[in-house]
């Protein structure tokens, strides 16, 4: 910033800790901020370090320029937070490199809001997850299909396929949208030992639900009408 800026910058100073304006301060100021433009974001660090409490709460404030110089950087670098690149996935390495600057520096002054509010993911997975994802790819080699399935085979109603909703051994059974249920009573039966239904059986037994079902609407719209 120019010494006329850093006058500026000073007089907002002084609004907090009533200092006298000087030459030699503007000019003093302005060397050791050459490189830090005066914007808004300068005069928020102003507004922050008089807006935080000090360390020793008898001790007076008095910004620095370097003060100045650190708490703009925050400022910045709070809004880069969760910051991830907006880019156009069939742009070259030199629009990729251009772009992703204007971006930063967009985002980080406040112009335009960070394309990504939702935090990335960093580091690597939870170390259960990778034990886990170590064996993903790998070949189950030890015993022959027959053998595996007598690893999950088990006591009850999971030890065998499900004749309704055809869940897979060692599988729990599934309602028709798909949701995990109490194994189907043919399956327990199956598991009980019990001779598997005729067709003939499964046909009264629809026919018995279909009329519980029609029982249970009646009286249901009688109720309403009451
Ligand atoms: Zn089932």
């Amino acid at each position: 910033m120019t010494p006329a800026e850093a006058g500026r910058l000073l007089a907002h100073c002084a609004a907090f800790d009533n200092r006298q304006p000087s030459r030699a301060a503007s000019e003093g100021w302005s060397a050791a901020l050459r490189d830090v433009p005066f914007d808004e974001d300068a005069l928020a660090a102003v507004a922050r370090y008089y807006g935080t409490p000090p360390r020793d709460p008898g001790q007076r404030l008095w910004i620095q320029p370097h003060d100045v110089r650190t708490l703009r950087k925050t400022i910045r670098s709070e809004r880069l937070e969760n910051f991830s690149y907006d880019g156009d996935p069939d742009e070259s390495p030199q629009q990729y490199l251009t772009h992703r600057r204007h971006q930063l520096a967009a985002v980080a002054s406040g112009r335009q809001p960070s394309p990504s509010a939702r935090p990335a993911l960093t580091g690597p997975p939870h170390p259960q997850l990778a034990r886990f994802l170590e064996g993903v790819g790998h070949t189950v080699e030890n015993g022959s299909a027959a053998e595996q399935v007598a690893a999950v085979r088990r006591p009850g109603p999971l030890g065998r396929d499900c004749p309704t909703c055809s869940a897979r051994t060692g599988r729990p059974c599934r309602t028709p949208g798909g949701k995990p249920r109490a194994a189907h009573r043919h399956r327990v039966d199956a598991a009980l030992g019990h001779p598997a239904p005729d067709a003939g059986t499964t046909e009264r037994e629809m026919e018995r639900r279909r009329d519980a079902s029609r029982r249970y609407l009646e009286n249901t719209h009688a109720q309403d009408a009451a």
